[in-house]
């Protein structure tokens, strides 16, 4: 890796500002003062320093959002608000990408990260990583419903959902709404949704409370996110 890579991606500024520190003779490779940023080092091996100060480098970048509403959940678009335009400039020089999306309208537990493997890990079909959603629903759910769930519904597509639990928080018969929560152990494009249609009835407010073994942490406003600390990660592999 370059050392002005490096330096970019542990936070010591943009490529043009870590070029100037390098000119000032502020960073040493293995006690060798570097002034050329296309100097390759090795990130495992080679000690890197800045004003003597050991730079740790580190590859991934693990974080937990709570997803606003209004925002997509992409790295780029041109016209709408991205999860990823929310980050800080210093996280944003790791590429995290979403693990997986959120509608829109959908708020809550998004991971973001730029470790493939573990993204591929929670969301390969094969993992059956458990995704819990608190959701609003126009209509008064029923034990028929949890039944339904349990067995698998027929969504508009023909596909037939696994096993998954639906819990009745509450139900209000006069306004004709309910409160629930509903674990899947897979994620098919609108699924939540499409799984209270298939019983016509309508989502109002969904959010992602729960992946695998992860909670949102109820500290984090709409919007805010934090990094995950190394049991949170290690829990996820
Ligand atoms: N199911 C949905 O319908 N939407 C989401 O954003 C997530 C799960």
């Amino acid at each position: 890796m370059r050392i002005d890579k490096l330096l970019a991606n542990t936070g010591y500024g943009s490529r043009k500002e870590v070029k100037k520190l390098l000119k000032t003779g502020a960073v040493q490779i293995n006690d060798t003062v570097v002034k050329d940023p296309q100097t390759h080092l090795d990130p495992e091996t080679d000690q890197v320093t800045v004003h003597g100060e050991i730079v740790v480098y580190r590859e991934f970048i693990y974080l937990m959002m709570n997803k606003p509403d209004g925002v997509i959940s992409a790295t780029e678009d041109d016209r709408e608000e991205t999860v990823i335009d929310l980050l800080e400039m210093e996280d944003q020089i790791y590429e995290p990408f979403p693990v997986g999306r959120l509608d829109k309208d959908t708020v809550g537990l998004l991971l973001l990260t730029n470790d493939g493997q573990l993204a591929h890990q929670l969301l390969s079909p094969k993992k059956h990583v458990p995704k819990t959603y608190y959701a609003k629903i126009a209509g008064l759910v029923t034990e028929k419903d949890i039944e339904a769930f349990k067995r698998g519904v027929t969504l508009d597509d023909g596909y037939i959902t696994k096993p998954a639990e639906l819990v009745i928080l509450s139900t209000n018969e006069e306004e004709n709404r309910s409160e629930i929560e509903l674990t899947i152990m897979e994620g098919k494009f609108h699924q939540v949704k499409r799984m209270f249609e298939a019983v016509d009835k309508k989502v109002t407010f969904l959010m992602r409370i729960k992946m695998g073994p992860l909670s949102l942490d109820e500290s984090l406003k709409p919007g805010e996110y934090r990094e995950l600390d190394d049991e949170e990660v290690e829990l996820l592999k």
